[in-house]
């Protein structure tokens, strides 16, 4: 299969035929960056066009970070994208994530990475190990446990992107794109967004991802307990959530049978519905599992239609807090706290307000 001669290119690159390629194709750069040029000789065309499986098939593991786009390529050890999904800082001199290494102490520039990044992925960022010798980046297949390239592993990542386009979705690569753009820009709390993030691209640790880790051996809904508990059924198909969600009258997904995933049912409302709309959707959701996480950590739970209340201020009071300015004080001069600030503090859970060391998030 051509995709092993592609991947055989990437993982010798002093080889003799990597060294003929590399300097008529990718000059400057990687073969996965490599264009595929004015006069293609046969051999170029064909490795080029398995490129594709090889990108979807493989990540960084980061040494010195030059060979590393910060935001194009995948090398961030979480599962799904493996792409940084902070929205870029705009800042075209630092492209490479070598940019990102202090060369002295031949650590991460934490400060830099803490004010380029959200902060769950800052956290990510900082956790990966840097070697003192500063080795080139190396790509390492992810098609199989093993990290080792194998035809079948290539095969099985090449049919999923055949089948992703016949479903219609568009060939430049990411088909939510437009999803994870308008993702950054909605008016919801931070938290609400990375939630959401999380849910589409299947990063919630339900009990069905803790077991296929091999941490519990128990997959079950801890609400209803009447089916493995996956990410469409904790958020959309558990007989709790449905409770949830037929107290939105306005729900453009409507009450019938839940058919969708989670992602697709976002892009949905995206393609077909206002912003104010995809934003309830994800604050329902995020209050469905922050819920979902009392009755797991605490054994604690709130009835469902205290979840939709939650929902609603979340998404409620961010937008009217979104310019609501901090300067006019904590307190009505009466000494009672501004109504908002009491709603933020009821709905982060504080039952006293400690004047003093009051914490916004
Ligand atoms: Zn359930």
């Amino acid at each position: 299969m051509l995709a092993k001669q592609a991947w055989r290119i990437l993982s010798n690159p002093t080889s003799l035929v990597t060294w003929v390629l590399k300097s008529k194709y990718f000059p400057t750069g990687d073969v996965l960056n490599a264009k595929l040029g004015s006069l293609p000789s046969y051999s170029w065309r064909s490795i080029y066009s398995s490129l594709e499986v090889i990108k979807n098939g493989s990540r960084w593991r980061v040494g010195n970070g030059k060979l590393i786009h910060i935001w194009d390529d995948r090398w961030l050890p979480t599962l799904s994208t493996y792409k940084v999904i902070s929205p870029p800082n705009g800042n075209p001199e630092f492209p490479m994530v070598s940019a990102l290494i202090n060369p002295i102490t031949k650590w991460w520039n934490v400060n830099l990475v803490r004010a380029t990044f959200l902060p769950f992925e800052a956290d990510t960022i900082l956790r990966i190990p840097l070697t003192h010798n500063m080795l080139e980046d190396k790509i390492i297949w992810l098609g199989n446990n093993q990290g080792e390239f194998t035809v079948k592993s290539a095969y099985h990542i090449a049919y999923n992107l055949i089948e992703a386009k016949k479903d219609g979705e568009c060939s430049s690569g990411d088909p939510y794109k437009s999803l994870w753009k308008r993702l950054w820009h909605l008016n919801l709390p931070a938290k609400v967004k990375i939630f959401a993030w999380r849910a589409c691209v299947n990063g919630l640790p339900t009990m069905e991802a803790i077991c296929s880790r091999g941490i519990s051996n128990n997959s079950g809904c801890p609400i209803c307990e009447k089916a493995p508990e996956s990410i469409n059924h904790a958020l959309l198909s558990c007989d709790f959530s449905t409770l949830v969600w037929n107290q939105w009258s306005e729900n453009p997904l409507g009450t019938q049978e839940v058919r969708w995933s989670f992602i697709d049912s976002a892009m949905f409302i995206l393609s077909h519905h206002s912003q104010p709309d995809l934003e309830f959707f994800f604050g329902i959701a995020w209050a469905i599992w922050y819920n979902r996480n009392k009755v797991v950590h605490e054994e604690s739970c709130l009835s469902h239609q205290q979840v939709w209340q939650l929902a609603k201020s979340v998404v409620e009071d961010f937008s009217n807090a979104v310019d609501w300015d901090f300067s006019q004080g904590l307190f009505l001069s009466n000494g009672t706290p501004h109504p908002q600030v009491f709603s933020r503090l009821t709905l982060m859970g504080q039952s006293r307000i400690m004047v003093g060391t009051l914490v916004l998030e």
